[in-house]
């Protein structure tokens, strides 16, 4: 049995230790190197920038990928779970990212992951059969034990998405600083097609530090997205899309 003085001080001191822990993350945080999509800071160079960028240039199973000559395969179903949240939305300098409130999920076969964020890459990041789209969702989720699973969804010219509308209008004038708008309330559904076919593969972030083990999940519908939206994204971000990776021997299945 352990005294209360005991449990005060190995409370104090686990208090003191997340504190600790905390400010060495942020302080790691604010010392990583700022990378870009062109010159120095471009693409090529992000695994010399800084050793936990290493992955970005000596990993083998990166993204994004051309998705071609995928296997048909019995895959699950994805159920997506998503309710509507408050908007809370950043330019964290690299592209549009609105940061979700928890208690929305994805769930693939017995894997539950939970819906962190999405954020946006024009033009695609993932090519289809060679081809680039106009634009790409990507839908950021983690399991319980911190697996990342990412759905992507392509967008092709059409007819205007009502939610990008909700989000371009309520884009912050400074970057880097998160907006909490809570009179809007948006729901994440509203980017995804009708249908649920996938593509899947095993793959990286594909912004720095690139980590690898990353489950992918690209639609294989379009959604649609019209020119005056594109343009509006391309006027803060003309070209936010690393180029294609080696699959390097992996294999990319789909849902028959
Ligand atoms: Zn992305």
């Amino acid at each position: 049995m352990s005294s209360p003085s005991f449990c005060r001080t190995v409370l104090l001191a686990s208090i003191l230790s997340l504190v600790g822990l905390t400010a060495v993350a942020a302080a790691q945080e604010a010392h990583r190197p700022h990378w870009a999509y062109e010159g120095k800071e471009g693409p090529k160079e992000w695994g010399n920038l800084d050793a936990s960028y290493a992955a970005c240039s000596i990993g083998h199973t990166q993204s994004p990928i051309d998705i071609k000559d995928a296997r048909k395969a019995d895959l699950p179903t994805l159920k997506f779970d998503y309710h509507a949240v408050p908007l809370n939305i950043i330019d964290n300098g690299h592209t549009i990212q609105v940061n979700y409130a928890p208690g929305s999920t994805l769930k693939v076969g017995e894997r539950i992951y939970t819906l962190k964020q999405f954020h946006f890459h024009h033009p695609s990041e993932e090519h289809v059969d060679g081809k680039t789209l106009r634009l790409v969702a990507h839908l950021v989720h983690a399991d319980a034990d911190g697996h990342l699973a990412v759905v992507a969804v392509l967008f092709e010219l059409g007819s205007a998405n009502p939610l990008i509308d909700t989000l371009w209008t309520n884009i912050p004038s400074e970057k880097e600083k998160p907006q909490d708008i809570p009179s809007v309330s948006i729901q994440v559904q509203d980017l995804l097609p009708d249908e649920r076919d996938y593509f899947t593969y095993a793959g990286s972030l594909t912004t720095p530090p690139c980590s690898e083990g990353v489950s992918w999940f690209v639609l294989k519908s379009y959604a649609t997205v019209s020119p005056q939206q594109v343009a509006a994204f391309a006027k803060i971000y003309p070209m936010n899309a690393r180029p294609i990776q080696p699959t390097n021997g992996r294999e990319i299945l789909q849902s028959k």
